[in-house]
């Protein structure tokens, strides 16, 4: 439920309605945004009758809220999030290339692909250290010693890092080591997972689950959003289908569908939605033409000797191409590439 206060309400009104809403057993959310200052009473509001806040001095009006996801939603929240990094914002004007390896395999592997995707114009660097193989006996990453490399990349680049979380075994760890959790497709709906993650404060990007609805992936937003963490982005990378000529189709109408339901950020991964090396850069494309917020893409130098996902790497060289024709789309749609600043440790800021 959202209590919608008066412009000239004093403090000590919204502190008066805030005390009601905590008498009623519901949490608080305070939005004070330029334009009104919102209180979010989450819980099971169905059985409160909105008459119950309606009459207090200073308030406006009270609008349930539609969506069975709350924090996540733009009715609740509608300016948008900005999730902060180092030197550049996800979510605001400004386009974020996330790029690097399906996997670290080697120091020098991690290394050599940071800087060249970095000159090319990434923001970011990812790279996957605990794998979610479709096979046990497929390489499995090379966990800590992999943090270790990544951040060596770090270091000599001033990329921040990407790195997926498959557990909570993992979250002590990887809480110290990166500065933006992934939450894979397939553990999107990993709830204890998810709660596990809210309870810190790294920025989290997390992706659509293989078969999951856009209501599905803001429900789990909600569970990171409503432990406190609001450092939420999220990721389409294509969806199953009956379609068999790419590994996933891409939904490209998902990026305009959330950009409506949520304040959260939109990415969109042309790597995983495609399957393809060859379709990557105009998926790209299409994503920001969309209004997707950024991009995360996979880079090898030698994609065809990758330990995972070759097929859909793209050569640094192509990188390169990619992020000018994005960069040129973003101009259009009135943004611009972001671009880091390159100090260590990230900036960490709360929602905003
Ligand atoms: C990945 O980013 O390497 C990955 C495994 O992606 P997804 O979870 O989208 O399949
Ligand atoms: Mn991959």
């Amino acid at each position: 439920m959202m209590i919608i206060m008066k412009a000239n309400a004093t403090p000590q009104q919204v502190e008066a309605v805030i005390a009601q809403v905590k008498s009623e057993g519901l949490n608080v959310h305070l939005s004070q945004g330029v334009e009104a200052t919102i209180i979010g009473a989450i819980g099971e509001t169905h059985s409160i009758p909105p008459d119950r806040f309606e009459g207090l001095d200073g308030v406006e009006s009270v609008q349930r809220i539609t969506q069975p996801y709350k924090l996540a939603s733009r009715q609740f929240h509608p300016e948008d999030t900005r999730v902060t990094l180092d030197g550049f914002a996800v979510g605001g004007e400004e386009i974020a290339i996330i790029a690097g390896p399906c996997s670290v395999e080697s120091r020098s592997q991690i290394v050599e692909t940071a800087l060249a995707v970095k000159e090319a114009g990434a923001c970011a660097l990812r790279g996957g250290v605990f794998k979610p193989r479709t096979s046990p006996y497929s390489f499995q990453g090379l966990g800590e010693e992999g943090l270790e490399f990544l951040a060596e990349a770090r270091d000599r680049t001033g990329l921040p890092i990407v790195v997926e979380i498959m557990s909570q075994v993992q979250l002590e760890l990887m809480a110290r080591l990166v500065d933006v959790l992934q939450v894979g497709a397939r553990n999107m709906q990993n709830f204890n997972l998810l709660r596990a993650i809210g309870e810190i404060r790294t920025p989290v990007l997390l992706k659509r689950g293989l078969s999951a609805t856009v209501e599905e992936l803001l429900m789990s937003a909600e569970y990171i959003l409503s432990g406190g963490n609001r450092q939420v982005m999220l990721c389409e990378r294509g969806i199953r289908t009956l379609e068999t000529s790419t590994r996933n189709t891409t939904d490209i109408n998902a990026i305009p569908v959330m950009k409506n339901l949520t304040h959260l950020p939109v990415l969109l991964d042309p790597s995983h939605s495609t399957g393809h090396a060859d379709l990557v850069p105009a998926v790209a494309r299409a994503a920001v033409a969309a209004g997707a917020d950024g991009l995360i893409v996979e880079v090898h130098p030698d994609p065809a000797h990758a330990v995972s996902d070759g097929k859909q790497s793209l050569k640094p060289e192509k990188f390169a191409q990619m992020v000018d024709q994005v960069g040129q789309i973003a101009q259009v749609m009135g943004r611009r590439l972001a671009v880091v600043r390159g100090e260590h440790p990230s900036a960490r800021q709360g929602w905003t």
